[in-house]
């Protein structure tokens, strides 16, 4: 038999990269335009404008050309010198990610620890800050969403514990998967930096990422002494674009306009419902599924179920991968993996982004197929439980 050869549209259910809506795509395709062209600068200084009203701040933002990593590690150059202490909430492999990053740079790291299925304890952070006298903790790195594990966590909250223990350690907070999909408020929430990028709530290509600096951690820079030239932020402050030493990547800016000019056109706050009416129809889909030892919810706190991101656990003796390989081979639809320790035990949906009910509802179909080709065991009928909660929000209007 010859293999499949796919047709159509993938079903991309990746937490990132995530779909491209097709009038990004086209306003991507912009023909080469000098950087400093009064027609792009325009464009540029509207699109920061922009992305200020999406973090919810009034303070400066850096962009940079690079990924979200390169957002994590301007955070870190700018702020730090050698030795200093970061306080590390443990969310999943990207809060562990930030952290090593910071221990090559030559940071302290101390890490309040958190089961990954159940999140990190309020309570411990207040006391781990109030023992800290001394003042020693720098910073607080907090994962608004944790891409890995499908958990959100409160940075109001996170800021409430600052504020309860009287730190006055800097607050960094990572929303490459929640900024656009999850409400986030930069000044709001008393934030000193929030680290995002190009490819998920803002359904962009990736490798624009950007950071917005509050006045604190503004003051913070002037005095670190970790090595920095090309994501260095007074460097930055002296150019036109007060970003981008190099070339600007200015047709990421011309779909940023337009990712910005959905987000807008919809309003904020009903991109945030959006989310959580599709996120809430994949968990009823897969409870639905868990019985009879079938994949479950891998987020054991429903306070805290990310409404960009469900990890699916894998029943004991499964492989997860196995699911993913006849999704993507059989019926071309891409889903997350598990990324680290969670290797071979989850997948993950993503659902942020461009993303509807028949593009959930296609991809929950096609995942309980594919439990089915790989023998995986499961409580059949999922997906109806995903139809009756989506056709029951749509007749509530
Ligand atoms: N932080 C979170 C929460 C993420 O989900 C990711 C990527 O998925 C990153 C950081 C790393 O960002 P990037 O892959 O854009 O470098």
């Amino acid at each position: 038999v010859k293999p499949r050869i796919a047709r159509g549209r993938q079903f991309f259910a990746n937490p990132g990269p995530t779909n491209i809506p097709d009038s990004i795509l086209k306003a991507v395709a912009h023909v080469s335009i000098d950087f400093n062209d009064p027609a792009f600068l325009t464009v540029y200084d509207e699109t920061v404008a922009g992305l200020k009203r999406i973090l919810k701040t009034q303070h400066d933002i850096f962009l940079y050309t690079g990924s979200g990593h390169a957002a994590w590690e301007a955070a870190l150059v700018n702020l730090f010198s050698p030795g200093d202490s970061l306080l590390v909430i443990e969310t999943g492999h990207f809060s562990e990610s930030w952290g090593k990053m910071a221990k090559d740079f030559g940071l302290d790291i101390r890490t309040l620890s958190a089961d990954w299925r159940r999140g990190a304890d309020f309570a411990a952070l207040r006391a781990m800050l109030a023992e800290d006298t001394a003042h020693a903790i720098k910073a607080v790195c907090a994962v608004q969403n944790e891409t890995a594990t499908g958990m959100e966590l409160s940075i109001a909250e996170t800021r409430a514990a600052l504020d309860a223990a009287g730190h006055p350690a800097l607050l960094l907070v990572d929303t490459i998967s929640s900024l656009g999909s999850l409400d986030f408020q930069m000044d709001a929430w008393g934030v000193d930096v929030a680290v995002a990028g190009s490819q998920k709530g803002l359904m962009l290509p990736t490798g624009l990422s950007f950071t917005g600096v509050s006045p604190k951690a503004m003051a913070a820079h002037k005095t670190s002494t970790l090595p920095k030239s090309y994501l260095h932020w007074t460097n930055m402050l002296g150019r036109r674009h007060k970003s981008f030493i190099g070339t600007v990547p200015t047709s990421l800016f011309y779909g940023l306009q337009e990712s910005i000019r959905l987000l807008e056109e919809e309003g904020l706050d009903q991109v945030f419902v959006r989310h959580a009416r599709l996120a809430e129809a994949v968990r009823r889909c897969v409870r639905h599924w868990s019985g009879n030892n079938g994949p479950s919810l891998f987020c054991a706190n429903p306070d805290r179920y990310s409404n960009s991101v469900t990890a699916v656990l894998m029943p004991e003796g499964y492989d997860a991968e196995a699911v993913r390989k006849v999704a993507l081979g059989t019926f071309n639809v891409s889903l997350g993996g598990g990324l680290n320790k969670l290797g071979g035990k989850v997948f993950r949906i993503g659902h942020l982004g461009d993303l509807n009910e028949p593009m959930i509802l296609g991809t929950l179909a096609t995942v309980e197929a594919c439990l089915r080709v790989a023998g995986i065991p499961h409580t059949p009928g999922g997906v109806q439980a995903a139809i009756d909660y989506l056709a029951e929000a749509a007749r509530a209007g």
